[in-house]
């Protein structure tokens, strides 16, 4: 293959470098420089209540602009972001930001939102990152009670004490906790057992099929009979049609996310949804 390239050019070829690794490569050198380009921004998704089809929150959700690839999904760099730890101060820069916005919001009179923001479980492994959180909390001026940490159990959780300690001292400091992708994960009910969390956000690949599917349905309804037994908010995740909706409702779950609704947007947008006091119709 290399000597196809021809002429007189002497080309190394690895087996492990394929297109993918290479890709990630180069991938890795544009997200370090992309922090320091200031190419992230922020976008929010509304977070709704079921019962009363407002505006409670909205979950902050990272943009990457790149000037010659647009805008390239989480889903492409988060996994490379985790592995090389840039996460981290990524992580903390999108809490800053959210925190930041939120309460610019709140001082804006708007009614009092709040704010989701993703934390990988590198973040949550820092040793100082309930430090961190009340630093950013004090800076921002945010209240406490507006700020939601979204904690994916994806990632085998192998310190389950020092996990509930850290989750028992973001407690004390008053913000909420949520479980995101509720699910996909190992060992969700032997936690939920140990600490109590404020909401379940249960995955969307179990909402999609709901309305054609017997046995996604059976576990949503009774994911949402758990947490309201266990008093835990259930939050449905990726709703996009009204029989979902329809059917989501009907069982008891108390919010929703989805395109049904809003897709993200970038702050100016989201604060005109709220403005215009935007309502959740369920037909
Ligand atoms: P997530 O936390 O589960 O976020 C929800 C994802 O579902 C978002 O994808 C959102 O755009 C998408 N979504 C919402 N409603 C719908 C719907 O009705 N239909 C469909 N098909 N999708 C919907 P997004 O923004 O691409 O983010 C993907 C993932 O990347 C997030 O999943 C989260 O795990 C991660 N992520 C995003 N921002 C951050 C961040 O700041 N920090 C960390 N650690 N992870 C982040
Ligand atoms: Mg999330
Ligand atoms: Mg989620
Ligand atoms: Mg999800």
């Amino acid at each position: 293959r290399a000597k196809e390239k021809g002429g007189n050019t002497f080309q190394l070829y690895h087996p492990e470098m394929n297109m993918r690794s290479l890709h990630w490569l180069n991938l890795e050198t544009h997200l370090r420089k992309a922090v320091e380009k200031e190419e992230f921004s922020v976008y929010y998704q509304p977070l709704v209540d079921l019962g009363t089809g407002k505006i409670f929150g909205m979950e902050s959700l990272l943009r990457w602009n790149h000037p010659e690839w647009g805008m390239v999904s989480p889903g492409e760099f988060i996994p490379l972001a985790e592995e090389t730890g840039l996460i981290v101060p990524l992580g903390n820069w999108v809490l800053k930001q959210a925190c930041k916005q939120t309460y610019e919001w709140s001082q804006m009179g708007f009614p009092k939102l709040c704010v989701s923001v993703n934390i990988s479980m590198n973040q949550f492994h820092q040793p100082n990152f309930v430090q961190l959180i009340q630093d950013t909390l004090r800076e921002t001026k945010l209240h406490p009670n507006q700020l939601c940490l979204e904690i994916t159990e994806s990632v085998a959780m192998k310190n389950v004490s020092y996990i509930m300690e850290t989750m028992e001292n973001l407690k004390q400091l008053g913000v909420q906790i949520s479980i995101d992708d509720f699910g996909t994960g190992y060992s969700s009910l032997s936690y939920l057992k140990k600490f109590r969390v404020h909401t379940l956000k249960i995955d969307q690949s179990f909402i999609r099929d709901i309305t054609v599917d017997e046995d996604s349905a059976a576990i949503v309804t009774a994911l949402i009979a758990m947490s309201r037994k266990l008093k835990i908010k259930s939050l449905a995740e990726g709703v996009e049609t009204q029989e979902q909706l329809r059917f989501l409702k009907e069982q008891g779950c108390d919010e929703i996310q989805g395109y049904i609704f809003s897709t993200p947007l970038a702050p100016e947008h989201f604060e005109e949804l709220v403005k215009n006091n935007k309502l959740l119709e369920i037909y």
